[in-house]
């Protein structure tokens, strides 16, 4: 990993004077570059040839949960969560040289560029290198097919889970969400219960509703309004979307159909990454 930040600096400004094209890759004797594997159905749980720990991104709409899955197999398989939405808040708590110029463009509802991102990304993995840690998984990067391109270009990525929720139970969740104001914890009131028909299975998930001292403290974020989520949706439809396909035509896409809240889908989702019915049950009771 000694040169990933560099790498991955590099290449994002390749890519940004038209350096190199989607199919052209860095030569940089990068130990990670091996050859991808298009053995599409062995994919999950695959290690490098070098032995190197696990590097998977996930995908999946704002408000299906991404964060919160990514966060427990991180756990299980202890490699760090990296969610670039993170880094951007922590980037703006900070007093860092981006955060008066990343507080300005949040505050315009603007997305922030793949400069910026590619910055903050490469400075966390420098520092979670330094830890000594290895492997990841990326949450929220990338997000658009040109970031895609960029991370190709510097380290192999092992497999993509994209996470999908049926559209009128991701709605309802995102309208649901709710933070204390005064702790920050982050729950959601939306009880979903979704009647089987035409074939179709009904989907139950539960609300995760606030400890009793929490309870009065709820606010609505200003962006969980159902003009805001659907405008979110659309972006991630227009711009995420087509990031599905590239790592798809690589033969590492892993689709996931969340089946309902985590109790249902945490133990199918260890089970489509070949994760093993002990690991699953000792988690899903954590
Ligand atoms: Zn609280």
């Amino acid at each position: 990993m000694a040169v990933l930040k560099g790498l991955l600096l590099a290449r994002a400004s390749m890519v940004a004077r038209g350096l190199c094209s989607s199919s052209s890759t860095v030569s940089s004797g990068f130990e990670l570059r091996s050859a991808p594997s298009f053995a599409s159905k062995q994919l999950p749980l695959q290690r490098s040839p070098t032995g190197r720990n696990y590097q998977w991104v996930f995908l999946g709409c704002p408000g299906v949960g991404k964060g919160t899955y990514a966060s427990r197999l991180s756990n299980l398989i202890g490699v760090p969560h990296i969610a670039t939405g993170d880094l951007v808040r922590d980037e703006l708590a900070s007093s860092g040289p981006l955060s008066s110029q990343l507080a300005e463009i949040v505050n315009q509802g603007k997305l922030v560029s793949d400069e910026i991102i590619i910055d903050l990304l490469a400075k966390r993995l420098e520092a979670g290198e330094a830890k000594g840690e290895t492997g990841f998984i990326l949450d929220g990067f990338p997000r658009t097919v040109r970031q895609a391109e960029i991370l190709e270009g510097v380290t192999d990525i092992d497999l993509v889970v994209n996470l999908k929720l049926r559209e009128e139970a991701l709605l309802a969740k995102c309208l649901g969400r709710r933070i204390c104001s005064q702790c920050g914890g982050n729950y959601n009131i939306a009880s979903i219960d979704i009647k089987g028909e035409n074939g179709q299975p009904g989907m139950y998930m539960a609300p995760l509703l606030p400890p009793p001292q929490c309870a009065s403290k709820l606010i609505t974020r200003s962006d969980d309004t159902e003009e805001v989520v659907k405008e979110r949706l659309r972006v991630y439809d227009e711009l995420t979307k087509p990031v599905e396909e590239f790592y798809r035509l690589r033969g590492k896409l892993l689709e996931f159909d969340l089946p309902g809240g985590i109790p249902e889908s945490w133990p199918k989702l260890l089970q489509a990454l070949n994760l093993g019915d002990n690991d699953d049950k000792r988690s899903a009771a954590a």
